[in-house]
């Protein structure tokens, strides 16, 4: 056989295989071949995608550092990230409550998938109105779930890259293994009477819950509640009886109403300092370590064992 004619059989051989494996790989969405593109709306599920997708996916995250997602409204952009997406991941339990209306409209033309469906109801903590909380993420162990069921949609709408999916998987759940432990060990340090958490709102009740820490939250579960004096007066009586040692700052709340406390405190003769800023419905900036969902939890255990302790 001449050269060419063995280079035109390898071509016409290779051709159709190459499309086969193009097809083959994007099943469940458009052909094309590529990632699959992936849109998320916080950043910590953004950080779950990006750990078990790896290269297969390319993910846009709507929410960043210090936004609060219980008053996020999409934008026009937004919408458009909806659009492209292949598939979406959103918390759920109402933690959107304002984009709720969007997600519906979007889940009719591709899969758009609450992370927290998984949990078992009666692991999750209820709040007034017959609602769940929704910050199950302060929880590594519930948050471990929202894992698996990220790796279920990938799967579904790219079932080519089952093995790859569920390995990234693996070693994610293991690192969060390991968080969780951290998160235990660490806070042992505190004596167990000054294990009180007081922050601006109620974020971190999962967290209290699975690490032995009395949560009080000024203004409730959504920042879209307000505070008033009388919660103030509360938090101001518990920080004196118990001789708690500081309160903490959120990233994604404003300060003011946790340094109407502080004053408060002052006012009995009890001195209060703020502990530091804590990470709860916002990661930090990206590249940095607290612009992952991992250093986050860490950042946010280191501070609280300092303060307190
Ligand atoms: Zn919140």
């Amino acid at each position: 056989m001449k050269r060419w004619h063995k280079l035109l059989l390898l071509v016409s051989f290779l051709v159709p295989l190459l499309t086969v494996t193009a097809c083959s790989s994007s099943n469940g969405k458009e052909a094309g071949g590529g990632p699959v593109q992936v849109t998320a709306t916080t950043g910590m599920i953004a950080d779950i995608v990006k750990n078990v997708g790896g290269k297969y996916v390319q993910v846009t995250g709507l929410m960043g550092p210090g936004v609060d997602p219980h008053l996020y409204k999409a934008s026009q952009g937004d919408i458009e990230k909806l659009d492209d997406a292949d598939i979406v991941f959103y918390n759920g339990l109402h933690l959107e409550g304002k984009m709720t209306d969007i997600l519906t409209k979007m889940g009719r033309s591709k899969p758009v998938i609450p992370v927290t469906e998984k949990i078992d109801k009666k692991n999750l903590l209820k709040i007034t109105g017959g609602q769940y909380d929704p910050h199950v993420w302060f929880d590594v162990k519930l948050w471990m779930k929202a894992t698996e069921r990220v790796k279920e949609g990938l799967i579904e709408i790219d079932p080519a890259h089952k093995k790859e999916y569920e390995q990234q998987t693996e070693a994610y759940l293991q690192k969060l293994a390991e968080l969780d432990q951290y998160t235990r060990d660490q806070l042992k340090q505190i004596p167990e009477d000054r294990r009180v958490l007081v922050t601006a709102h109620d974020a971190f009740g999962y967290f209290g819950r699975a690490y032995q820490v009395d949560v009080v939250g000024l203004q409730g579960i959504s920042t879209a509640s307000e505070y008033g004096l009388k919660d103030v007066q509360r938090i101001v009586n518990l920080l004196t009886e118990r001789k708690i040692k500081a309160v903490f700052v959120e990233s994604s709340v404003p300060k003011r109403s946790i340094e109407a406390v502080v004053q408060g405190a002052r006012h009995k003769n009890h001195q209060v300092t703020i502990g530091g800023q804590l990470y709860s419905d916002a990661m930090g900036q990206p590249g940095t370590e607290e612009g992952t969902y991992i250093g986050m939890v860490r950042h946010n255990v280191d501070t609280i064992v300092k303060s307190l302790k």
